[in-house]
């Protein structure tokens, strides 16, 4: 048996077999993925860097079928969630956020455009196979936030330490204060 997630296949042939795809995976099986959570932690220094962040699991499921009055639009939908190790971008701290991506997506060639589908995104094909797997890694790489940060004040080392000036606690100025944090820690 095939991984179906990772198959080729051609988008009629999911669509018309109904194709229910379960996703249960580890981040490190989306090397693209991985690769940009790896870039993104060696901002920490080594020690801090969180073991088993490649071992994190991917789940949920895609169901292909059709889209359409005449039921002749090939599309997909689903749902998936994975928790992502990260660098806070205030503290310079480990930090974890959830991704979730609900797709909902019609999938068409480029010369096929339609009307009336705003529920939908449509997602391009460039030929009339795909892999599965490529639709999860893309939408979850484009649901990563530009700049992850703590959300709650007593998580984030500098707003904790620091509630005043939150204005100036921008990067430059985070490795400095997290460089002075360090400093006292090591002071006590
Ligand atoms: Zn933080």
């Amino acid at each position: 048996m095939g991984d179906p997630l990772q198959d080729q296949c051609t988008v009629i042939e999911l669509a018309s077999s109904g194709q229910v795809i379960e996703i249960s995976n580890k981040i490190s099986y989306f090397d693209g993925l991985a690769s940009i959570v790896e870039a993104d932690l060696t901002a920490l220094s080594p020690d801090k860097i969180p073991v088993g962040w490649r071992d994190s699991d991917v789940h949920g499921e895609l169901q292909f079928g059709f889209a359409g009055i005449e039921k002749n639009l090939p599309m997909v939908t689903g749902s998936a969630r994975v928790t992502v190790d990260a660098v806070c971008q205030r503290c310079l701290e480990p930090m974890q956020f959830e991704v979730q991506i609900e797709p909902k997506l019609l999938l068409l060639s480029s010369e096929q455009s339609v009307d009336g589908y705003d529920e939908f995104e449509v997602w391009e094909l460039a030929e009339t196979e795909l892999r599965p797997k490529d639709i999860v890694e893309e939408l979850l790489i484009m649901a990563l936030p530009l700049s992850a940060m703590h959300n709650k004040t007593a998580d984030c080392k500098v707003l904790s330490v620091n509630d005043e000036g939150r204005e100036e606690l921008v990067r430059p100025f985070a490795t400095l204060r997290s460089q002075m944090i360090q400093n006292e820690k090591d002071l006590i």
